[in-house]
Order: C-alpha cells, then structure tokens, then sequence
C-alpha cells in the first residue's frame, strides 16, 4: 500500500520503518524544514522495536543505552535517604531519532511539509499541505502529529489534549562539564529529589552522537513543578521571541526571565548536587504536562499513532516505547495483503487501545504519589 505519515518524530520514523519492513511504500510529512536534532532529552531503550528490527534485518547499535544501577531518593542536604536496585537502560531522544532516520530508505521524509487538510473516499485519502503543494494521495494515512494533534481534532472535534496541572523544567549537560567528584554520586544512577508539589530526576544519557564513553555522557534532568496558575504558565509558555508557545519551549528559546526563575529557584530549592546541574545547562527547555486521548486510535483509512493517539504521563517512562509499540501493532496487522483496510485498522485501534489503557490509568496515579498535577475528584 501507499502510506502516507503526518508528523515526522519518534511516532512518525517508528511507523515509517516498520511500515517499510512489511513491504509497504510510505512517505513521512514533516512540517518542519529541517531535521529536529537535539531537542530531546532521555528516554528508555524501545525492547520491543529492537527486537522487530532484528527480526527484519537491521543492526540498531546507535540506539545502545547508559546503564543506570540505583535508583537513590536524597533530601536537601544530598544524603541519600533510599536506595535501591535499578536496571533501567536510558538513551536519548537524539540517538533513537538519529538511528530511526538512517534505517530509512533515502527521500523517505519530506520536511517543511505542514498537512493542513484531509479527505478521505473509499478508495483513498487526500493529503493537503498548507504551502500550497501539490496534494498526496495515500491508501492509508497515520497520524503522528504529536498531542495537540490537528488530525485527532479534525477527525474528532472537541478532543482536545488537558493541562495537568504540572510542567517539567528540562536540561541537557555534560557530564564533562563536572570535576568528577562532584557529581560521582549520580554516574550512572537515577538520582531523585522530591519536595512540596515538585519532583526533580537526573540520568545518565549518551552523547549526542551516541557514544558511551565516560566523559562524553550527558546529564539528562528533569523538574516537575505543580503550576496550577494558568497566568504563570502563559508567561512560561512564552519564549523570547514574544511568541506563545503551545505546551513547549524548546532549548534556546526560553525567554530571560523563564531562565532568571529557573536558576534562582534552583538555587533555592534544590540541594547543591543537584542544582549545579541546572546552573550548568546552556538551554535548558520546558514542557506543559498534557493528557490527550483520542476517542479511538482510527478512523477510516486514518490510524493514530504515538502522543496523537494517546499522551502517556511522563512518569510512565513509555511515551517513547508507547509510540514504538503502535509502529510494530500497526506494522503486523497491515503486514497481510487486504480487500478493504477500514475493518483491519478498526480491529487495530481496539487491540491498541486496551493494550494501552493500564499505563494511561497508571501516569496520574504516579503523579499524584509525587503530589504532582490537579487533584483527582
Ligand atoms: C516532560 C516529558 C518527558 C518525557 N520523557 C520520556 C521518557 O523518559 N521516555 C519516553 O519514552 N518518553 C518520554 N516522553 C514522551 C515522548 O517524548 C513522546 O511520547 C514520544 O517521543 C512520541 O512522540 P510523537 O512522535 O508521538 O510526538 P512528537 O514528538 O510531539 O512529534 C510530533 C511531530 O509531528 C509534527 N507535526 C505536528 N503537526 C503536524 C502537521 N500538521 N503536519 C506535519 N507534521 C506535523 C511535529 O513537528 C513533530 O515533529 C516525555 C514527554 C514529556 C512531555
């Protein structure tokens, strides 16, 4: 089949590549002009998509991990207060993103691409760019815009994604950036602070080419603040070009007085170990915590992947693996030649939606343990 892609992230290359491996012709649209490198910070090795991979032939050695040990609580003087065993591999969203882009075959993905509009007939669906381009037709299109999904709104109005109440401060260092005895204690453990409303964790992730070797690390942190103020979030949510932001500001652009707030309440709240991470971050960027959760994951000929789909809590660790997951489902249930698509992608998204629900339900659970996000009523 033809298969067009709306979105041109970890979700949208995830689908392209398996999609490819069963045999299928698929374009991504990417609607910006150039390839988003280094924007990410860490995320959990995709088992699953590897394993797939291998299965088709590729080597995914770019997506190797930094192995984190312990998971260790500390207080605001730095003592560690609970330690216990941790075996989880982190990446980094450059290295899954990176990798996915060369398992590609050549001219896969077309950026400054923005899709504006579809319509669908029963033979196929009509892809419409804002620039004016000439449009695509597809037998298939996946959605993976992202959580303020246009596509999700245009096929189902009213669902739109729901501030939860809570942002993440983000930073990227390296570790280089450090005499090493001052930051040891968090080389390869996920070092974790929790206080009134706040959460702060700090990993190990891979260099931005991918590499592993001591010294060329990354620190990868993040900070969840409950912001229930919507005023203070328009105002965090504003970048210093004047622009306001969706639900991110991406590194660079947030504005001098986001960065002022952030280091001096660092500086505040944090222990010193722990601090000195977010003084030392030359961009550090921040996301607006969302739940969004389309009413079915497809429609049509249209399927929806990734934070398009559903936008998993971050404390779940899975959006990454989440989205990895849809690509190989997807990729297995288009894998048999058909007559008529619309009943397989209708069985898909069932299959998909509860194999999802528990870790939907799980995220605010998480959240509201660390006193993150609204109050459940
Ligand atoms: C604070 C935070 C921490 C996280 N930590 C982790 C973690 O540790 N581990 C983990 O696994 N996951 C984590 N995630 C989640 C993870 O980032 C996402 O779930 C995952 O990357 C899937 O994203 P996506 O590709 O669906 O969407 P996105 O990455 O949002 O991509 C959507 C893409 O679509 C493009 N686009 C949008 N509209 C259009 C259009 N109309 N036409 C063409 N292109 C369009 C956008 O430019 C973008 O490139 C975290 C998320 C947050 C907010």
């Amino acid at each position: 089949m033809k298969i067009a892609i709306a979105g041109g992230s970890i979700a949208g290359l995830a689908c392209a590549l398996t999609l490819t491996c069963t045999g299928h012709d698929v374009h991504v649209y990417e609607r910006s002009a150039t390839p988003l490198r280094g924007r990410g910070g860490g995320v959990v090795v995709l088992r699953q998509m590897l394993r797939f991979l291998e299965d088709h032939g590729h080597r995914t050695r770019a997506m190797l991990a930094v192995p984190t040990h312990r998971r260790r609580w500390i207080d605001s003087e730095g003592q560690v207060i609970r330690d216990d065993p941790e075996l989880l591999p982190f990446s980094s969203w450059d290295a899954v993103y990176r990798s996915l882009c060369s398992m590609l075959p050549p001219g896969a993905i077309h950026y400054g691409r923005h899709v504006a509009s579809v319509a669908e007939d029963a033979h196929g669906v009509d892809i419409r760019f804002d620039d004016g381009s000439a449009p695509v037709r597809a037998d298939v299109l996946v959605a993976a815009d992202g959580t303020g999904s246009r596509l999700r709104s245009m096929l189902f109005p009213g669902s739109v994604s729901s501030y939860a109440g809570y942002i993440a401060w983000r930073g990227v260092v390296n570790e280089s950036a450090f005499h090493r005895d001052d930051v040891s204690d968090l080389i390869e453990n996920m070092t974790l602070y929790q206080s009134d409303a706040e959460l702060f964790m700090t990993f190990l992730i891979p260099a931005l080419d991918g590499s592993l070797e001591t010294g060329a690390r990354r620190f990868n942190w993040l900070w969840y603040r409950n912001e229930p103020d919507m005023s203070s979030v328009g105002a965090f949510l504003t970048g210093r070009d004047g622009q306001r932001h969706h639900a991110s500001v991406a590194p660079g652009e947030l504005s001098e007085p986001s960065l002022a707030f952030l280091h001096r309440t660092a500086r505040e709240r944090l222990p010193h170990t722990l601090s000195q991470l977010v003084a030392a971050t030359d961009t550090p960027f921040l996301q607006a915590i969302s739940d969004a959760l389309s009413p079915s994951f497809a429609k049509g000929r249209i399927a929806l992947v990734g934070d398009a789909a559903c936008t998993l809590r971050p404390h779940t660790g899975s959006g990454t693996s989440k989205a990895a997951g849809d690509a190989v489902s997807l990729a297995e249930a288009l894998a048999t030649p058909t007559a008529d698509v619309v009943p397989v992608l209708d069985d898909w998204a069932a299959r998909r939606r509860s194999a999802v629900e528990p870790l939907i339900l799980k995220g605010p659970r998480l959240a509201q343990s660390f006193g993150l996000g609204y109050p459940s009523h």
